[in-house]
């Protein structure tokens, strides 16, 4: 194999920015400090390859967060070119399988192609039971490959960690914390914020219109909130036999785009990014129609959120 001598040393160069950061000798370069959105649509249903269930990436310091991880994300993250194996933490929001399905996956993923570091999982109460349901199903095949192809234990690689509301994280200059949203009937849904010691990026989570998230979010340079399209789901709810029903549940859980405006003006974020599309497969429902909503009561920056769309973070 001949070796390019001009990436190595390019990549030397790179070294030192990130020198007393990175968590091993010879962590990946994962590149600039950014947001990256990898899956975008609201619920569980798979019609498409984008937009796919929720998750989102979050590079700073050379370190990566994954924020939820829906259906989706392991490819998501091949196409973000991340390399699979520098996988590190995971948050998971709430555990509806739009955020939480591919978690174990994820972390089988990255152990496949070679991840021999530490991979911690935050999540509300029962990601312990995500996680160690995922092992009990993968125990033949985990364990046939570490003594066929002399892989370490992945389940000795994965910590889980029940969070709830207050502190979440802290380590690397960057804390995490939580706040209960309000989805209906979850109890252990949380908005999360991540003060990376500069920059603050603050995720809804899924969540009614929801005012204390104001003040939580007060100032964050990024606010991701979910967002659903009132007219689309009366719609919708007029075709349903249980219609009444169905948009009491879905007002009752989820953000109209009028109220996410409203949110992001009392927050005064520099930022709104909008995700977690309800409905997401309606192709009347273009960007300017999802900006237009949300302009009614916000004139600062709106970002339609779509998959592998990234956002830098300077
Ligand atoms: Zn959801
Ligand atoms: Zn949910």
């Amino acid at each position: 194999m001949i070796v390019d001598r001009r990436i190595v040393v390019r990549g030397l160069a790179a070294a030192p920015l990130f020198g007393g950061i990175a968590r091993a000798q010879g962590a990946a370069n994962l590149g600039p400090n950014r947001l990256v959105l990898l899956g975008n649509k609201g619920g569980p249903a798979i019609r498409a390859y984008a937009p796919s269930p929720s998750s989102n990436l979050l590079i700073w310091n050379n370190v990566p967060y994954v924020i939820d991880a829906g259906y989706g994300v392991t490819f998501k993250l091949v196409d973000a070119k991340f390399p699979l194996s520098s996988l590190r933490y995971i948050f998971i929001t709430h555990h509806h399988s739009d955020h939480n399905l591919e978690t174990g996956p994820l972390a089988y993923n990255a152990w496949a192609i070679g991840l021999k570091t530490p991979v911690d999982i935050y999540g509300p109460n029962g990601v312990d039971a995500l996680l160690d349901g995922f092992f009990a199903g993968s125990k033949f095949d985990i364990e046939t490959r570490m003594a066929d192809e002399g892989r370490p234990d992945l389940r000795k690689l994965v910590t889980t960690h029940a969070y709830s509301e207050g502190p979440v994280f802290a380590d690397h200059g960057v804390t995490v914390t939580a706040l209960r949203n309000k989805h209906p009937p979850i109890l252990d849904s949380f908005a999360l914020k991540f003060d990376l010691g500069g920059k603050v990026i603050v995720f809804s989570g899924d969540t009614t219109y929801f005012p204390p998230l104001a003040e939580f979010a007060k100032g964050a340079d990024i606010l991701v909130h979910e967002v659903a399209y009132a007219p689309a789901l009366e719609a919708l709810a007029a075709r349903n036999p249980n219609g009444a029903t169905l948009l009491d549940h879905l007002k009752a859980a989820h953000t109209m785009a009028e109220d996410v405006g409203r949110i992001a003006k009392a927050a005064d974020v520099k930022t709104l990014v909008l995700n977690h599309f309800v409905p997401a497969d309606d192709k009347n429902l273009t960007d300017e129609v999802w900006t237009k909503a949300v302009r009614t009561t916000f004139d600062g920056p709106i970002v339609v959120g779509h998959d592998l769309l990234e956002i830098p973070l300077a």
